[in-house]
């Protein structure tokens, strides 16, 4: 199972002394295998990365510049910066992101281009409330996927997570029997049978209960609970127990 934390715009040098918690957790309970991948700000990738340098958490970033080079940019980050900083994955389709303006052409060349870079992608698609009620879920994730991954070959580099933009911070959760059924349709969409499906939105320390009864699910990618270290460790040992 994954477990990805998506820091989203928090976190400074005082709060990676709060990683302490979790380098000693997961050194603990190597057994279980989860795989845990912090998503921090730009600003402490580098830091993050060599605090957890000696652990098996990894460290992405929550998003990149499509170009491939150094360019008149201000203020962007492209795939290969992020890599040297030492992120090994990037998230990429945030409906934060595509909320202000990314398109799935632009999220497509992203993919491209840190997939070339040896980045491993975080792959986010999923509906908005008016889609869902206008019961648009099924050809909104199709068309992000189709034009999101068009020609992307290495499957493998991808991590799927389904992540309605109705739950994202809202406290509201799909039910089982809907989450179940979305995540075969992203999984048969995709033809590989290995691909890693994960569910983000809302994710805590009290639905998790429900949320671990979902069969078809590889882990799960969680923002504001995975703040506080504690939580996030509390999710994890939930889902084992
Ligand atoms: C996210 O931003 O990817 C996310 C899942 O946020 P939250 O857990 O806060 O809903």
């Amino acid at each position: 199972m994954y477990f990805i934390a998506n820091w989203k715009m928090f976190g400074d040098s005082k709060t990676l002394k709060s990683l302490n918690n979790v380098i000693n957790f997961v050194k603990k309970n190597k057994n279980k295998r989860f795989k845990m991948i912090y998503c921090p700000p730009f600003t402490l990738i580098s830091s993050m990365s060599a605090k957890l340098a000696k652990s098996a958490v990894q460290v992405g970033g929550q998003n990149c510049h499509h170009a491939k080079n150094y360019g008149a940019y201000t203020g962007s980050v492209n795939p290969k910066m992020l890599k040297d900083a030492g992120a090994e994955y990037v998230i990429l389709g945030h409906s934060e992101n595509r909320q202000n303006g990314e398109d799935d052409k632009l999220i497509n060349l992203k993919v491209k281009n840190s997939i070339d870079e040896g980045l491993n992608i975080i792959f986010c698609i999923g509906e908005t409330l008016k889609e869902k009620k206008n019961k648009k879920t099924f050809s909104t994730l199709s068309k992000q996927l189709r034009i999101g991954l068009n020609k992307i070959k290495n499957i493998k580099k991808i991590i799927i997570a389904y992540e309605p933009v109705w739950s994202i911070g809202t406290g509201i959760i799909p039910n089982n029997d809907d989450l179940f059924n979305t995540i075969s349709f992203i999984k048969k969409k995709i033809k590989h049978q290995s691909a890693k499906v994960l569910y983000g939105g809302s994710v805590n320390n009290k639905n998790i209960n429900e949320l671990k009864k979902i069969k078809n699910l590889d882990g799960f990618l969680i923002g504001g609970a995975s703040q506080d270290t504690k939580k996030l460790i509390d999710i994890i040992q939930k889902t084992y127990n």
